[in-house]
């Protein structure tokens, strides 16, 4: 079997690493088009540190100043490659500009896409990855969902159910076997730990400066590895001096094992992130998501995780009070997301492979 992962951004490499691994033990030929919508070291290179992934064999030269102009060229440089090579399908994971542009180009060029991370659904369709979903969700010959809501969501949208398939999730899969593999201790600490990089947080000033003004009035201690646009975001509004003089401390983007074994540690997670939210769970850790969109709602259901909105007061008083108000269960699959994934693939595209 051979067929192209294509990734692009950080949680992208985090999905993708255990399907390396796990694709290589059967021999199955795996070609990684990394289109580097993140380029920088601390958000890419790292990664490929951090999980002993090879290099890329095909790195796009896309500039990315924007969402449409990064997914149309994305899309033109994939077409390329994908009319010249011809694998047997094409995958790619979660909701990112690159997981688009890999589908269109994909199916324009009538090569099975997989989508990995589907049928999630917020409310707002205008939201970035929300687009990038749907679309995604729509074009996959094969959609793998981590959780028995999206399954639904699927469903209710009238996909077809033999392309549908319950398989966990692949960021549990990468968590589970670091913190197995590196023997890191998880216990409740002393600090919280904070991700933001959501674009509705971090492009109106208004809204930024409300939740800084929430994060500051908690009066706790937070770690904060700025995402590179959260920063340029932060420095633009005029926002650092202010969190220069608090108990916030803002620190570089981490690799994968340094950032687990941050939040590890912690005592509660603050985050947008769709990812960080899941590994919050995961963690144990109670976690006050910074965004009214609601993803991955069974974390909330279980009372492990509450939302909120750009309101100072709220946000303090969440950091400070929120503790889980129901029994810990196991959600996102067994760990195992990655050997089902390959075992349907293989099913599915095996026997017509043009592997050489
Ligand atoms: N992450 C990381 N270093 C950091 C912050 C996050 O390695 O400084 C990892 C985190 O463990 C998770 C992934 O990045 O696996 C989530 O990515 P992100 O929040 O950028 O995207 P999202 O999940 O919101 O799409």
């Amino acid at each position: 079997m051979r067929f192209y992962s294509i990734v692009g951004t950080r949680p992208n490499f985090v999905k993708e690493f255990l399907i390396h691994m796990e694709s290589s033990r059967r021999g199955f030929q795996e070609i990684i088009v990394h289109t580097r919508q993140h380029y920088d070291r601390d958000m890419s290179d790292v990664f490929f540190e951090d999980f002993a992934l090879p290099a890329p064999h095909y790195l796009l030269t896309v500039e990315n100043n924007d969402n449409v102009s990064f997914t149309a060229g994305a899309m033109q440089q994939l077409g390329r490659l994908l009319s010249e090579d011809r694998p047997d399908f094409v995958l790619a994971y979660g909701d990112v500009n690159t997981t688009l542009s890999a589908a269109v180009a994909a199916s324009k060029l009538r090569i099975p896409f997989a989508h990995v991370e589907a049928g999630i659904r917020t409310a707002d369709r205008y939201n970035p990855e929300e687009i990038n979903r749907r679309v995604a969700d729509t074009l996959a010959e094969v959609n793998y969902c981590c959780t028995e809501t999206h399954v639904r969501n699927l469903k209710a949208e009238g996909h077809d159910a033999s392309r549908i398939v319950l398989s966990g999730d692949l960021m549990k899969d990468a968590l589970l076997y670091t913190l197995s593999r590196l023997e890191l201790p998880v216990v409740r600490g002393d600090y919280m730990v904070l991700t933001l990089h959501r674009q509705e947080n971090i492009m109106v000033r208004d809204r930024l400066a409300a939740i800084v003004e929430g994060l500051l009035r908690s009066d706790q201690r937070i770690v904060f590895p700025a995402h590179p646009r959260t920063r340029k975001q932060l420095e633009q509004f005029d926002l650092m001096p202010r969190l220069a003089r608090s108990k916030i401390e803002i620190i570089p983007p981490l690799g994968y094992v340094d950032f687990i074994r941050l939040a590890a540690g912690a005592n509660k997670v603050l985050t947008d992130s769709g990812g960080v939210r899941r590994e919050a769970y995961l963690l144990k850790k109670p976690c006050i998501v910074l965004i009214e969109l609601s993803w991955f709602p069974e974390i909330s259901q279980v009372g492990w995780k509450v939302l909120t909105g750009p309101d100072p007061e709220r946000i303090a008083f969440l950091i400070n009070t929120f503790e889980p108000t129901g029994p810990y269960r196991e959600l996102f699959g067994d760990g195992r997301a990655h050997v089902k994934i390959l075992d349907d693939l293989e099913q599915r595209f095996g026997s017509s492979s043009n592997a050489r």
